[in-house]
Protein backbone atom coordinates (compact mmCIF):
# COMPACT_ATOMS: atom_id res chain seq x y z
CA UNK A 1 0.00 0.00 0.00
CA UNK A 2 1.52 3.55 -0.73
CA UNK A 3 0.84 6.43 1.88
CA UNK A 4 1.06 9.54 0.55
CA UNK A 5 2.87 11.93 2.92
CA UNK A 6 0.56 13.99 4.26
CA UNK A 7 2.49 17.31 4.24
CA UNK A 8 -0.07 20.47 3.24
CA UNK A 9 -3.24 21.19 3.95
CA UNK A 10 -4.77 21.38 0.62
CA UNK A 11 -4.25 17.52 0.50
CA UNK A 12 -7.11 17.52 3.45
CA UNK A 13 -9.85 20.00 0.63
CA UNK A 14 -11.85 19.28 -1.98
CA UNK A 15 -10.44 22.06 -4.12
CA UNK A 16 -13.90 22.29 -6.18
CA UNK A 17 -15.96 22.41 -3.58
CA UNK A 18 -13.84 23.81 -0.77
CA UNK A 19 -14.98 21.90 1.66
CA UNK A 20 -12.93 19.54 4.07
CA UNK A 21 -12.87 16.10 3.09
CA UNK A 22 -14.69 14.74 5.68
CA UNK A 23 -14.11 10.88 5.52
CA UNK A 24 -10.26 11.54 4.79
CA UNK A 25 -10.05 13.85 8.23
CA UNK A 26 -12.17 11.64 10.14
CA UNK A 27 -9.14 9.02 9.09
CA UNK A 28 -6.67 10.89 9.93
CA UNK A 29 -7.29 12.24 13.32
CA UNK A 30 -9.20 11.40 16.21
CA UNK A 31 -12.73 12.77 16.21
CA UNK A 32 -12.50 16.13 18.70
CA UNK A 33 -9.62 17.01 16.33
CA UNK A 34 -11.60 16.59 13.56
CA UNK A 35 -14.52 18.80 15.01
CA UNK A 36 -12.06 21.34 15.33
CA UNK A 37 -10.56 20.99 11.84
CA UNK A 38 -13.85 20.85 10.11
CA UNK A 39 -14.73 24.22 12.47
CA UNK A 40 -11.93 26.24 10.22
CA UNK A 41 -13.53 28.10 7.43
CA UNK A 42 -12.13 27.27 4.09
CA UNK A 43 -11.73 30.75 1.89
CA UNK A 44 -13.61 30.09 -1.38
CA UNK A 45 -12.21 33.29 -3.12
CA UNK A 46 -8.74 31.20 -3.84
CA UNK A 47 -6.58 34.27 -1.97
CA UNK A 48 -2.84 32.72 -1.92
CA UNK A 49 -1.81 32.23 2.10
CA UNK A 50 0.17 34.95 4.23
CA UNK A 51 1.14 34.91 7.59
CA UNK A 52 -0.80 36.48 9.95
CA UNK A 53 -0.20 37.61 14.21
CA UNK A 54 -3.75 36.83 15.35
CA UNK A 55 -3.29 39.05 18.62
CA UNK A 56 -3.53 41.93 16.11
CA UNK A 57 -6.42 43.25 14.03
CA UNK A 58 -4.06 44.44 11.29
CA UNK A 59 -2.29 40.84 11.55
CA UNK A 60 1.14 42.49 11.78
CA UNK A 61 3.40 41.29 14.45
CA UNK A 62 5.69 43.47 16.94
CA UNK A 63 7.43 42.68 19.88
CA UNK A 64 5.15 44.81 22.46
CA UNK A 65 1.75 42.73 20.71
CA UNK A 66 3.71 39.50 20.94
CA UNK A 67 4.73 40.53 24.94
CA UNK A 68 0.99 41.48 25.64
CA UNK A 69 -0.62 38.41 24.40
CA UNK A 70 2.24 35.74 25.96
CA UNK A 71 1.28 37.72 28.84
CA UNK A 72 -2.31 37.54 29.41
CA UNK A 73 -4.92 36.07 26.92
CA UNK A 74 -2.47 33.30 25.63
CA UNK A 75 -1.42 32.12 29.52
CA UNK A 76 -4.78 32.68 30.39
CA UNK A 77 -6.38 30.26 27.74
CA UNK A 78 -3.06 27.54 27.85
CA UNK A 79 -3.19 26.95 31.24
CA UNK A 80 -7.24 26.67 31.06
CA UNK A 81 -6.50 23.19 28.80
CA UNK A 82 -3.67 22.08 30.53
CA UNK A 83 -4.06 19.66 33.41
CA UNK A 84 -4.46 21.95 36.29
CA UNK A 85 -8.20 21.88 35.97
CA UNK A 86 -10.94 24.22 38.00
CA UNK A 87 -8.52 25.56 40.75
CA UNK A 88 -6.84 27.48 37.75
CA UNK A 89 -9.77 28.58 36.22
CA UNK A 90 -11.83 30.17 39.61
CA UNK A 91 -7.96 31.39 40.53
CA UNK A 92 -7.70 33.41 36.92
CA UNK A 93 -11.17 34.47 37.02
CA UNK A 94 -10.54 36.08 40.11
CA UNK A 95 -7.82 37.73 39.81
CA UNK A 96 -9.06 39.61 36.56
CA UNK A 97 -11.87 40.73 38.33
CA UNK A 98 -10.05 41.93 41.50
CA UNK A 99 -10.52 45.51 41.82
CA UNK A 100 -6.63 46.04 41.39
CA UNK A 101 -3.84 47.39 38.86
CA UNK A 102 -3.79 45.59 35.65
CA UNK A 103 0.51 45.58 36.23
CA UNK A 104 -0.30 43.67 39.51
CA UNK A 105 -2.44 40.72 37.64
CA UNK A 106 0.27 40.19 34.87
CA UNK A 107 2.98 40.30 37.23
CA UNK A 108 1.35 37.08 39.45
CA UNK A 109 0.24 35.62 36.09
CA UNK A 110 3.39 35.43 35.29
CA UNK A 111 4.81 34.11 38.10
CA UNK A 112 2.52 31.40 38.18
CA UNK A 113 3.27 30.55 34.75
CA UNK A 114 7.14 30.69 35.52
CA UNK A 115 7.74 33.65 33.21
CA UNK A 116 9.14 36.32 35.84
CA UNK A 117 13.27 36.76 35.09
CA UNK A 118 14.40 35.59 38.45
CA UNK A 119 17.72 34.27 39.31
CA UNK A 120 16.21 30.14 38.55
CA UNK A 121 15.11 31.79 35.01
CA UNK A 122 18.14 33.09 33.79
CA UNK A 123 20.20 30.87 35.23
CA UNK A 124 18.16 28.15 33.34
CA UNK A 125 18.98 30.30 30.03
CA UNK A 126 22.82 30.44 31.26
CA UNK A 127 22.49 34.36 31.81
CA UNK A 128 23.99 34.04 35.43
CA UNK A 129 24.92 31.15 37.40
CA UNK A 130 22.35 30.47 40.11
CA UNK A 131 21.94 32.90 42.78
CA UNK A 132 19.94 32.91 45.70
CA UNK A 133 16.95 35.12 46.79
CA UNK A 134 18.59 38.40 47.73
CA UNK A 135 16.29 39.51 50.17
CA UNK A 136 16.38 35.97 51.99
CA UNK A 137 19.18 35.05 51.28
CA UNK A 138 18.01 31.92 52.13
CA UNK A 139 17.09 29.68 48.35
CA UNK A 140 17.45 29.54 45.49
CA UNK A 141 14.91 32.41 43.83
CA UNK A 142 12.46 30.85 41.59
CA UNK A 143 8.55 31.27 41.12
CA UNK A 144 7.79 28.78 44.07
CA UNK A 145 9.72 30.86 45.75
CA UNK A 146 8.75 33.71 44.84
CA UNK A 147 4.61 32.85 45.71
CA UNK A 148 5.07 31.43 48.71
CA UNK A 149 8.50 30.32 50.20
CA UNK A 150 10.60 33.03 50.60
CA UNK A 151 10.77 33.74 54.72
CA UNK A 152 10.17 37.80 53.82
CA UNK A 153 7.01 36.88 52.34
CA UNK A 154 5.45 34.27 55.00
CA UNK A 155 6.46 37.22 57.61
CA UNK A 156 4.46 39.92 55.75
CA UNK A 157 1.91 37.47 55.36
CA UNK A 158 1.89 36.69 58.69
CA UNK A 159 1.67 40.44 60.31
CA UNK A 160 -1.00 41.25 58.06
CA UNK A 161 -2.67 38.11 59.56
CA UNK A 162 -3.01 36.73 56.02
CA UNK A 163 -5.28 33.40 56.23
CA UNK A 164 -3.22 30.46 54.71
CA UNK A 165 -5.37 27.13 54.81
CA UNK A 166 -3.49 23.92 56.15
CA UNK A 167 -2.55 21.82 52.42
CA UNK A 168 -1.39 17.95 52.22
CA UNK A 169 2.26 18.19 51.65
CA UNK A 170 1.84 16.43 48.26
CA UNK A 171 -0.21 19.72 47.04
CA UNK A 172 2.53 21.49 45.13
CA UNK A 173 3.47 25.31 45.97
CA UNK A 174 1.82 27.20 43.33
CA UNK A 175 -1.54 24.67 43.84
CA UNK A 176 -1.09 26.21 47.22
CA UNK A 177 -0.75 29.58 46.30
CA UNK A 178 -3.81 29.05 43.66
CA UNK A 179 -5.78 27.49 46.42
CA UNK A 180 -5.12 30.44 49.37
CA UNK A 181 -5.34 33.50 47.02
CA UNK A 182 -9.18 31.60 45.75
CA UNK A 183 -9.98 30.74 49.88
CA UNK A 184 -9.58 33.80 50.56
CA UNK A 185 -12.01 37.11 50.62
CA UNK A 186 -11.49 40.45 48.42
CA UNK A 187 -9.27 42.21 50.69
CA UNK A 188 -7.22 39.53 51.80
CA UNK A 189 -6.85 38.72 48.34
CA UNK A 190 -5.77 42.33 47.58
CA UNK A 191 -3.15 41.98 50.51
CA UNK A 192 -1.65 38.98 49.21
CA UNK A 193 -0.95 39.94 45.66
CA UNK A 194 0.08 43.46 46.72
CA UNK A 195 2.65 41.85 48.74
CA UNK A 196 3.75 39.44 46.02
CA UNK A 197 3.94 42.21 43.61
CA UNK A 198 5.94 44.20 46.38
CA UNK A 199 8.31 41.81 47.27
CA UNK A 200 9.32 41.75 43.58
CA UNK A 201 9.32 45.60 43.42
CA UNK A 202 11.91 45.68 46.16
CA UNK A 203 13.77 42.51 45.08
CA UNK A 204 14.47 44.76 41.68
CA UNK A 205 15.12 48.01 43.51
CA UNK A 206 17.77 46.27 45.85
CA UNK A 207 19.35 44.13 42.55
CA UNK A 208 19.25 46.84 39.90
CA UNK A 209 19.56 49.43 42.48
CA UNK A 210 21.62 49.17 45.14
CA UNK A 211 18.40 50.20 47.32
CA UNK A 212 18.63 48.85 50.85
CA UNK A 213 15.54 46.46 52.05
CA UNK A 214 13.29 47.31 54.75
CA UNK A 215 10.98 45.20 56.45
CA UNK A 216 9.05 48.11 57.73
CA UNK A 217 9.05 50.14 54.21
CA UNK A 218 7.20 47.12 52.16
CA UNK A 219 4.85 46.67 55.36
CA UNK A 220 4.07 50.44 54.67
CA UNK A 221 3.77 50.50 51.26
CA UNK A 222 1.31 47.50 51.28
CA UNK A 223 -0.84 48.92 53.66
CA UNK A 224 -0.89 52.09 51.70
CA UNK A 225 -2.02 50.27 48.31
CA UNK A 226 -4.69 48.45 50.22
CA UNK A 227 -5.39 52.00 52.02
CA UNK A 228 -5.83 53.70 48.54
CA UNK A 229 -8.09 51.32 47.05
CA UNK A 230 -10.74 51.56 50.05
CA UNK A 231 -10.81 54.79 49.47
CA UNK A 232 -11.03 55.15 46.04
CA UNK A 233 -13.89 52.45 45.90
CA UNK A 234 -15.61 54.19 48.66
CA UNK A 235 -15.18 57.28 46.82
CA UNK A 236 -16.85 55.36 43.62
CA UNK A 237 -19.54 54.18 45.89
CA UNK A 238 -20.52 57.04 47.39
CA UNK A 239 -20.75 60.15 44.63
CA UNK A 240 -23.87 60.02 42.80
CA UNK A 241 -23.12 58.85 39.51
CA UNK A 242 -25.76 60.13 36.86
CA UNK A 243 -27.55 57.43 35.34
CA UNK A 244 -26.91 57.30 31.62
CA UNK A 245 -29.50 54.82 30.35
CA UNK A 246 -27.92 52.81 27.35
CA UNK A 247 -29.95 53.00 24.14
CA UNK A 248 -29.76 52.34 20.47
CA UNK A 249 -27.93 54.68 18.74
CA UNK A 250 -29.47 55.76 14.74
CA UNK A 251 -26.32 56.62 12.19
CA UNK A 252 -26.51 59.84 10.58
CA UNK A 253 -28.62 60.69 7.80
CA UNK A 254 -26.88 58.73 4.53
CA UNK A 255 -25.39 56.11 6.90
CA UNK A 256 -26.25 52.66 7.17
CA UNK A 257 -25.85 51.09 11.32
CA UNK A 258 -25.51 47.20 11.17
CA UNK A 259 -26.03 45.26 13.74
CA UNK A 260 -25.04 41.37 14.15
CA UNK A 261 -25.47 38.97 16.45
CA UNK A 262 -25.31 35.45 16.85
CA UNK A 263 -26.81 32.65 19.08
CA UNK A 264 -25.07 29.51 19.54
CA UNK A 265 -26.34 26.27 20.32
CA UNK A 266 -23.60 24.49 21.51
CA UNK A 267 -24.28 20.62 21.76
CA UNK A 268 -24.96 20.60 17.80
CA UNK A 269 -21.84 22.67 16.74
CA UNK A 270 -24.70 25.00 15.31
CA UNK A 271 -24.46 28.75 15.02
CA UNK A 272 -27.48 31.37 13.82
CA UNK A 273 -25.77 34.57 13.06
CA UNK A 274 -28.50 37.74 12.45
CA UNK A 275 -27.57 41.14 10.48
CA UNK A 276 -30.07 43.80 11.26
CA UNK A 277 -29.44 47.05 8.69
CA UNK A 278 -31.45 50.15 9.81
CA UNK A 279 -31.30 53.69 8.07
CA UNK A 280 -31.04 56.82 10.19
CA UNK A 281 -34.70 57.20 10.90
CA UNK A 282 -34.20 53.53 12.69
CA UNK A 283 -36.36 51.74 9.69
CA UNK A 284 -35.29 48.16 8.89
CA UNK A 285 -33.95 48.20 5.37
CA UNK A 286 -32.73 45.04 5.47
CA UNK A 287 -31.80 41.82 7.60
CA UNK A 288 -30.22 38.27 7.21
CA UNK A 289 -29.68 35.08 9.22
CA UNK A 290 -27.42 32.72 8.35
CA UNK A 291 -26.56 28.95 9.47
CA UNK A 292 -22.90 27.69 10.52
CA UNK A 293 -21.85 24.26 10.85
CA UNK A 294 -18.76 23.04 12.85
CA UNK A 295 -18.85 26.32 15.19
CA UNK A 296 -16.80 25.10 18.08
CA UNK A 297 -17.67 28.23 20.62
CA UNK A 298 -19.73 31.48 21.28
CA UNK A 299 -16.31 33.45 19.97
CA UNK A 300 -15.65 31.93 16.86
CA UNK A 301 -19.45 32.22 16.17
CA UNK A 302 -19.55 35.79 16.97
CA UNK A 303 -17.14 36.67 14.82
CA UNK A 304 -18.51 34.60 12.27
CA UNK A 305 -21.80 36.98 12.67
CA UNK A 306 -19.52 40.38 12.48
CA UNK A 307 -18.18 38.75 9.21
CA UNK A 308 -21.64 37.93 7.72
CA UNK A 309 -22.04 41.82 8.62
CA UNK A 310 -19.63 42.63 6.24
CA UNK A 311 -20.81 40.21 3.83
CA UNK A 312 -23.71 41.19 3.88
CA UNK A 313 -23.21 45.17 3.76
CA UNK A 314 -20.63 44.56 0.70
CA UNK A 315 -23.86 42.80 -1.13
CA UNK A 316 -26.36 45.06 0.06
CA UNK A 317 -24.16 48.02 -1.71
CA UNK A 318 -24.14 50.08 1.41
CA UNK A 319 -21.53 52.34 0.96
CA UNK A 320 -21.42 54.15 4.40
CA UNK A 321 -22.13 51.90 7.28
CA UNK A 322 -21.27 51.41 11.25
CA UNK A 323 -21.19 48.03 12.54
CA UNK A 324 -21.88 47.11 16.32
CA UNK A 325 -22.35 43.85 17.91
CA UNK A 326 -21.65 42.72 21.17
CA UNK A 327 -19.14 39.96 21.76
CA UNK A 328 -16.77 41.35 24.67
CA UNK A 329 -14.55 39.61 23.05
CA UNK A 330 -11.05 41.21 21.06
CA UNK A 331 -13.09 41.42 17.38
CA UNK A 332 -12.14 45.13 15.93
CA UNK A 333 -15.72 46.88 16.01
CA UNK A 334 -17.70 48.25 17.84
CA UNK A 335 -18.66 46.49 21.34
CA UNK A 336 -22.24 47.50 22.62
CA UNK A 337 -24.10 46.13 25.53
CA UNK A 338 -27.23 43.43 24.91
CA UNK A 339 -29.43 46.05 25.52
CA UNK A 340 -28.54 47.96 22.62
CA UNK A 341 -28.24 44.61 20.25
CA UNK A 342 -31.35 43.44 21.47
CA UNK A 343 -32.96 43.73 17.78
CA UNK A 344 -30.29 41.76 15.65
CA UNK A 345 -30.26 39.58 18.96
CA UNK A 346 -34.23 38.76 18.64
CA UNK A 347 -33.60 38.46 14.63
CA UNK A 348 -30.76 35.51 15.34
CA UNK A 349 -33.72 33.92 17.88
CA UNK A 350 -36.13 34.14 15.11
CA UNK A 351 -34.37 32.62 12.49
CA UNK A 352 -33.44 29.84 14.73
CA UNK A 353 -36.84 29.06 15.75
CA UNK A 354 -38.27 29.46 12.42
CA UNK A 355 -35.49 27.96 10.50
CA UNK A 356 -34.63 30.59 8.40
CA UNK A 357 -31.68 31.23 6.97
CA UNK A 358 -30.76 33.77 3.85
CA UNK A 359 -32.44 37.34 3.43
CA UNK A 360 -35.78 38.18 5.00
CA UNK A 361 -36.96 39.74 1.83
CA UNK A 362 -40.74 40.56 2.84
CA UNK A 363 -40.22 41.80 6.15
CA UNK A 364 -38.67 40.54 9.43
CA UNK A 365 -41.17 39.24 12.60
CA UNK A 366 -43.20 41.45 14.46
CA UNK A 367 -40.67 40.55 17.58
CA UNK A 368 -37.64 42.01 15.51
CA UNK A 369 -40.12 44.92 14.50
CA UNK A 370 -41.00 45.33 18.00
CA UNK A 371 -37.22 45.74 19.01
CA UNK A 372 -36.49 48.11 16.88
CA UNK A 373 -39.92 50.25 17.19
CA UNK A 374 -38.50 50.45 20.96
CA UNK A 375 -35.21 51.45 19.92
CA UNK A 376 -36.50 54.37 17.78
CA UNK A 377 -38.48 55.46 20.52
CA UNK A 378 -36.18 55.05 23.08
CA UNK A 379 -34.30 57.18 20.67
CA UNK A 380 -36.96 60.05 20.13
CA UNK A 381 -37.23 60.37 23.74
CA UNK A 382 -33.79 60.75 25.11
CA UNK A 383 -33.50 64.05 27.22
ZN1 LIG B 1 13.48 35.02 49.72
Amino acid sequence: MIRPNWTTIIQLINTETSTWDRDLVYYLVDESTADRIFAIPISGSGQKDRLVWKHEGSGEYSVKSGYRALNTDYLRDSTYRSSFGEDYKVFYNTLWSLNILGKIKIHISTLVNNLVPHFGNLARRTFCAAVSCPLCKEELEDSDHLLWYCSILQRVWALLTVQIPSFEDSVGHILRFVKMFSAADEQQKQIIVISIWSLWFHRNKLVHEGANFSMQEMLGFIRGYVHNICLNFMSLCSSPRPLIKEIWRPPDPGVIKLNFDASFLKEEKLAVTAVLARNFTGKIVGAETYLFNDVTDAFVAEARACKRALIFASRMYFRRLVVEGDSLTEISYLAVTRLINEAAYTLALEGRRRNIYGDWLTGVPESVQLAALQDRLAWDRRS
